[in-house]
């Protein structure tokens, strides 16, 4: 079976050499005669496959020393409370940026702990731009800022590091970190799940800096206390250890591909490959502000939806996968993180434009 162009929102498609990697790696890795995900996490092995893929990653993103790097369990959406548990530091009320459907349910996590002040919403136009600088009112007595730099269900981008002060600023980067280039010294916090553009499900990688950490919630548990966590390198208890080596796979080929750079560069080379050819067409729609569409989930819609289940058939047995959007938008969306391939998405712009000769 020939592997298909998976256009997933998450799990996502890997790198091709990863999981082949992976594949070999899995019996015997590296002649200890066992796979990795049978290795105790404490044994010289494991601890150095943690390091390397920390390392990797700090140089991925020129990550500065004054912030800690965490691997935990949870997925995105345990940081959701996390958090809240952790940052608040005795204050009442963190400031939140509303863009869609996953500032919405970190909004709604956040409420359990805090007051939540609304920093910007894009709600007045069913979420599909990123409210300008200018346009933020942060609360100063806020702990922190929260916002969402791609919402994967939408397809906004934030193409700008947001400027809150002294209020450290948040971000749930699960859809676009390591797309681009960012400078981590503007946020007092970045976390991100691992299924979208990091490796397998299971893992949330927590960037934070130094001085945010050690004033947790009495009640956090200690497991997702940052401060205890950071004090026993991302293992107070067994963590997600296959998960950590496939992401740490995964660093070692965006190094092989260059860097974030280079990423960056293929990325907008893919989005205006499919976005350019959204823009001269009638046939198909794209609902999000132009400056604010996402490099990486491309939701559109057929004009004639009645023609959506046939264009989901025919895309499928072209070997285009996971093209139906989420329930909550409709239509279509095409995720091509940094693991898909320009030849998928030109497979697909090809694929769009012949439906659209033979059904426009
Ligand atoms: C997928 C996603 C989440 C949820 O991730 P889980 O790992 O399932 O908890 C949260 N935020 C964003 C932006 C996402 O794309």
């Amino acid at each position: 079976m020939a592997r298909v162009f998976n256009f997933g929102a998450g799990p996502a498609t890997l790198p091709e050499p990863v999981i082949r990697q992976a594949a070999e790696e899995m019996l015997d890795w590296h002649g200890s005669g066992m796979s990795v995900m049978e290795m105790s996490h404490r044994g010289k092995i494991f601890v150095a496959i943690h390091a390397q893929a920390e390392a990797d990653l700090r140089e991925l993103m020129a990550i500065p020393k004054n912030y800690k790097v965490l691997f935990l369990h949870g997925g995105a959406a345990g940081q959701f409370s996390i958090v809240p548990m952790n940052l608040l530091r005795g204050k009442a009320t963190a400031s939140y940026v509303n863009t869609g459907h996953w500032s919405t349910r970190a909004i709604a996590e956040a409420k359990r702990y805090c007051k939540v002040s609304i920093a910007a919403s894009s709600e007045d136009a069913k979420f599909t731009y990123a409210p300008r600088q200018d346009q933020w009112k942060v609360d100063s007595a806020a702990a922190y800022v929260h916002y969402t730099p791609n919402e994967t269900i939408g397809g906004v981008e934030f193409h700008w590091i947001p400027d809150t002060g002294e209020v450290p600023l948040v971000a749930d980067a699960s859809s676009n970190i390591l797309s681009r280039p960012i400078d981590v010294s503007r946020f007092g916090l970045i976390y991100a799940g691992a299924q979208k553009n990091i490796g397998p499900a299971g893992l949330a990688i927590v960037i934070v800096r130094d001085d945010l950490i050690g004033q947790a919630a009495p009640f956090t548990p200690a497991i997702f206390d940052y401060k205890a966590q950071a004090g026993a390198d991302s293992m107070y208890n067994t963590p997600p250890s296959y998960t950590i080596y496939m992401a740490g796979l995964v660093f070692q080929w965006l190094k092989r591909q260059g860097g974030l750079k280079a990423m960056e560069e293929i990325n907008i080379a893919k989005a205006r490959l499919i976005y350019d050819y959204l823009d001269q067409t009638e046939f198909y729609h794209s609902p999000v502000a132009k400056e604010d569409r996402s490099r990486m989930n491309v939701p559109f819609s057929l004009r004639n939806a009645k023609l959506d289940e046939e264009f989901l058939a025919r895309s499928k047995a072209r070997g285009l996968s996971e093209l139906k959007g989420h329930r909550a938008v409709g239509g279509m969306r095409a995720s091509i993180y940094n693991a898909m391939p320009v030849e998928g998405v030109k497979a697909l712009v090809e694929f769009m434009r012949e439906f659209e000769r033979t059904h426009g």
